[in-house]
């Protein structure tokens, strides 16, 4: 595996004194050998700050966004851009989470607008897909999978990584089986593989109720290749531990 990717999605969470003890408190409890890639992502109103924290202390963490806007031809009073997000030092953005899908509405033709804006600007799309309970226990999970990733046909598998989060292991403190989300998992490799025809494997990660104790078991699970992490994020000495944990 290359080298695990762990995220810390911070949601609607955060103020600015946050922010900046997070990242110091990271930067002195990360392993500074650990080869684990770390992104941060918190809400949009504070990446810049992040950013500039990040860069002033040199502190070994990538910097994500959890959204943005597709560029219209009419103007759009509120709207973020790629460009923008580029512009303050963002090479992530988060996309398809379920929580956007489902209190924002976010389908796929929305979704395939702000994919296009994302390869256009060369920012890495951090793809979120996941099934609910209901599609789990009817023995649909797969197809739901499939569906979702068919709008990832002509996107560049360099510039992905995916996200599998089923939704009824997202904030519950419920982890699926490991062999069920080795499944999973491997029905994502195939099924980019026959969609973008590429030689690249892009990353795919595990997301719903990770924390410091379950984190080291589901890294070893055959095609998991990082983290996405939500509430354990929000504590530096928390999300510090699964980074340092999951190098070995
Ligand atoms: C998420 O929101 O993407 C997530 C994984 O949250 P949590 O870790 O809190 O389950």
């Amino acid at each position: 595996m290359a080298h695990p990717k762990v995220i810390a999605n911070w949601k609607m969470n955060g103020s600015l004194s946050k922010i900046h003890h997070w990242l110091y408190e990271f930067q002195s409890k990360v392993d500074p050998n650990s080869k684990t890639e770390s992104i941060f992502c918190p809400p949009t109103c504070y990446l810049s700050f992040a950013k500039n924290i990040i860069s002033e202390n040199r502190i070994g963490i990538y910097l994500g966004a959890q959204d943005l806007d597709f560029d219209r031809d009419f103007s759009l009073t509120g709207g973020i851009n790629a460009s923008m997000l580029k512009d303050i030092g963002c090479d992530f953005i988060i996309l398809g989470h379920s929580e956007r899908r489902s209190y924002f509405f976010e389908d796929d033709s929305i979704l395939l607008q702000k994919l296009n804006s994302a390869v256009e600007k060369n920012l890495k799309i951090i793809f979120c897909v996941g099934e609910t309970k209901e599609e789990k226990n009817i023995g649909v999970s797969k197809e739901i999978i499939r569906t979702q990733l068919s709008i990832l046909k002509k996107i560049p598998s360099n510039l992905l990584l995916l996200a599998y989060e089923p939704l009824w292991a997202i904030g519950t403190g419920e982890v699926p089986h490991p062999e069920y989300i080795q499944e999973m998992h491997e029905t994502i490799k195939d099924e980019l593989k026959s969609l973008n025809d590429s030689e690249i494997d892009s990353p795919v990660l595990y997301g719903g109720s990770v924390n410091e104790d379950n984190a080291p078991d589901i890294i070893k699970i055959i095609s998991v290749d990082g983290l996405l992490v939500g509430g354990a994020s929000l504590d530096a000495d928390n999300f510090s531990k699964i980074v340092n944990k999951i190098t070995g």
